[in-house]
């Protein structure tokens, strides 16, 4: 599995480096801007990302500006709904306008509410089939 996490504090980053490493290859973004250039460029090569947890709070480009952009990529590439990559959103607004602005307008697949933890993270890995137990 490959796995891009997008943060710009160095702490939440390493954490969810540390969650997520033995599940898949991780690669480190800080900002919206460099996880959408990772994020194509691995699309176009062929080997897009099967998951993504973008930090909302970010400077350069934001959380669900970077959402709604990877999914404009997908849909450009005429990815299947089924085929396209998990995005978790996580942050510390965990406000309703946030939570409804990631699902309905960005089409972000869940919500981590922070502080993140192991077991939540994995919960939802399971929950949309990216790992098994
Ligand atoms: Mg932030």
């Amino acid at each position: 599995m490959k796995i891009l996490i997008c943060d710009d504090e160095a702490h939440n980053r390493l954490l969810m480096e540390k969650i997520l490493s033995p599940y898949g290859r991780c690669d480190l973004m800080m900002n919206g801007k460099e996880a959408l250039e990772s994020f194509e460029m691995a699309l176009m090569d062929g080997d897009p990302y099967d998951l993504v947890c973008l930090d909302i709070m970010m400077p350069e480009m934001d959380g669900q500006e970077a959402l709604r952009k990877i999914r404009e990529l997908e849909r450009a590439q005429n990815i299947d709904e089924s085929e396209e990559a998990a995005i978790f959103m996580v942050t510390a607004l965990n406000t309703e306008e946030h939570v409804v602005q990631a699902f309905f307008r960005g089409g972000c697949t869940d919500y981590l509410a922070k502080p993140v933890t192991r077991d939540r993270v994995l919960e939802k890995m399971r929950q949309y089939n990216l790992i098994d137990t």
